[in-house]
């Protein structure tokens, strides 16, 4: 790395946000320059086709600080956030909306918590949603329970994209051999030591959503089939019920026949029929346990991360003769529940 590293890094992913933006740079360039450490924001234009770009060009000229990172297309919320991340320089990074919904107030708070109690990632948690819709609500009530299920207790209920990172948890992330990771699953289950910090959302400032419906069930579709190869035991366990309901009407078929009640064939044709049905659902669940374990080899993601070890001088060190299981040079990383296999099996 050629340049010093700043303190902090701010991501923030923008989508046509030309109406926010001067507002949003007014309070966020408050917030940092009270800190009085060097800083860098980083903006990452998700192509947008509004006058974002332009605006962000102009804030340049008077805010030196300001870099800014464009996509050639919009490629949504996640990636532009994976994007900023991972090109991030501070020693702490921490990603927050354009729309003033995560107060950059907040951003202090965060910095503060991380150092005085050597946490690798603090979370935004929002303490009041009553400003949200009540849809958003109770959508958003249902993701968290979901995920918490899916993932672990480490995923923090309420908490979004708003949260700090270390230099060493941002380093874990980018050793992850997935290439579009959802950041608020992959975070908490990568075991770092982690704190919250209670904040108000706030209503977007200006401008519109750009998380319509369709996109919020994207991001629950993409969560859950990127931690879960559950949904594709579900032909296994019709199939296993259609074995056992066919078992329960063989029998009732054989008695109907032999108390002579039955039109000719009827019995024959019912039983081959529901016979069929149950094995062709088995066999499809079958291929979906093959499939799931692809979809795990694929992800390949590492089993544990190392948190320390009293062999060695730096705790930043990985072990090189795990030539199985790569392990990310992580830093202090504590293993938490993790493993594709404890994963597996927490899903079942
Ligand atoms: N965003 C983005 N790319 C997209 C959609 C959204 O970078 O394709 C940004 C957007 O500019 C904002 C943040 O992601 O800074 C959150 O989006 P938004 O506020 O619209 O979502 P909501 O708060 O309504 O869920
Ligand atoms: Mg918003």
């Amino acid at each position: 790395m050629t340049r010093p590293e700043p303190a902090l890094s701010v991501v923030v992913p923008m989508f046509n946000e030309e109406s926010v933006l001067p507002l949003f740079a007014r309070r966020l360039r408050a917030v940092l320059d009270a800190l009085d450490e060097p800083y860098e924001v980083l903006a990452v234009d998700d192509g947008s086709t509004d006058g974002t770009a332009a605006g962000l060009a102009g804030l340049r000229a008077r805010w030196p600080q300001l870099r800014v990172l464009r996509l050639r297309r919009n490629s949504g919320h996640q990636a532009a956030l994976v994007a900023g991340v991972l090109r991030a320089r501070g020693r702490h990074v921490v990603s927050i909306d354009a729309d003033l919904q995560d107060p950059p107030e907040t951003i202090a708070e965060m910095l503060r918590r991380a150092r005085a109690d050597g946490l690798d990632i603090v979370y935004g948690v929002r303490a009041d949603r009553s400003r949200d819709t009540r849809f958003k609500r109770w959508t958003a009530a249902g993701y968290y329970r979901l995920m918490r299920r899916l993932v672990g207790k480490q995923v923090p209920a309420q908490a979004g994209d708003f949260r700090l990172l270390s230099r060493a948890a941002v380093e874990a992330l980018r050793e992850l051999p997935e290439r579009s990771p959802v950041l608020r699953l992959v975070v908490p289950w990568l075991g770092f030591p982690s704190g919250e910090v209670a904040y108000e959302r706030e209503e977007r400032a200006a401008g519109r959503t750009k998380y319509p419906l369709s996109r919020m069930a994207g991001l629950a579709a993409e969560s859950v089939t990127s931690f879960s190869a559950a949904p594709l035991r579900v032909a296994t366990w019709l199939g296993l019920a259609g074995v056992a309901v066919c078992g329960m009407l063989v029998v009732v078929a054989v008695v109907a026949w032999l108390a002579g009640g039955t039109v000719t064939g009827w019995p024959s044709l019912y039983v081959a029929i529901l016979f069929l049905g149950a094995v062709q659902l088995l066999c499809l669940g079958l291929l979906g346990e093959y499939v799931a374990r692809i979809y795990t080899a694929v992800q390949a993601r590492p089993a544990y991360f190392v948190a320390t070890d009293t062999d060695t001088d730096t705790d930043t060190d990985t072990d090189t003769d795990t030539d199985t299981v790569p392990a990310p040079e992580a830093g202090p990383a504590p293993a938490g529940p993790v493993g594709p296999a404890e994963l597996a099996d927490s899903l079942r």
